[in-house]
């Protein structure tokens, strides 16, 4: 990882505007002696604070040190992804974030002539069937406090639940997207990004950290509410 850290940092300071806060820090992570472990430890564990304590203390630009160790982790957070589909059967995952990594999907895929709705999450690129009227944030299955936003596009659609006001973009494929795609594909569909935060809505949505997640019927211990 440390590795590949430094490689990273040296194609990207080849490639950015030279003499910018992030070619600075690219082109001193690609060289200097930088104990990268613990670093690629707090960003595999999601600890922002940490990764912004040390860009601070280190003086490297906060955005392009933190970018950089979550680019540099990818082809690990991949490789575990695939180990857990081999090991377990994570479409069966009924909870709203990711079994792998532990975040919030970046989209949803509504996948085929049935329309299987499977949650992606964007950092690991592990996805897993999930319920079209379920909020993965909050768990609220609630029909009636949960809706579609329409678009020009009707490809596309964007879920978003009443409950916590998050929201969830849809994109209608025939295939899952293969994971080294996901980000251009999220990113393609930013204009749905927009409109639900113009809307008022956010991903994740407001979520009370002990119930995070997990589907109201789970909570409740009735039944198992995720896939179908
Ligand atoms: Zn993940
Ligand atoms: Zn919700």
């Amino acid at each position: 990882m440390a590795a590949e850290l430094r490689r990273l940092a040296h194609n990207l300071s080849e490639t950015s505007v030279e003499g910018s806060a992030g070619q600075r820090t690219a082109e001193r992570l690609a060289t200097e002696e930088l104990d990268a472990g613990p670093l690629l430890e707090d960003a595999l564990n999601g600890d922002t604070d940490a990764i912004a304590r040390a860009a601070t203390a280190g003086g490297y630009d906060p955005a392009a040190f933190a970018q950089l160790l979550e680019l540099a982790l990818q082809p690990v957070l991949w490789e575990a992804a695939a180990r857990c589909a081999v090991l377990t059967d994570v479409d069966k995952w009924d909870r709203g974030y990711c079994p792998v990594c532990g975040s919030w999907p970046a989209l949803a895929e509504l996948v085929g002539a049935q329309k299987r709705r499977v949650l992606r999450c964007g950092r690991c690129g592990t996805w897993w069937s999930w319920l079209v009227l379920l909020c993965p944030y909050c768990g609220n299955d609630d029909h009636r406090a949960l809706g579609t936003l329409s678009s020009d596009d009707s490809r596309d659609r964007v879920d978003i639940c009443q409950h916590c006001h998050g929201y969830v973009k849809s994109i209608a494929t025939f295939d899952s997207v293969p994971t080294a795609r996901l980000a251009a594909e999220d990113a393609a569909t930013v204009h749905l990004d927009v409109g639900a935060r113009e809307a008022g809505y956010t991903r994740p949505g407001t979520v009370d950290v002990a119930t995070a997640g997990i589907p109201r019927l789970v909570r409740e211990g009735r039944a198992r509410a995720g896939g179908d």
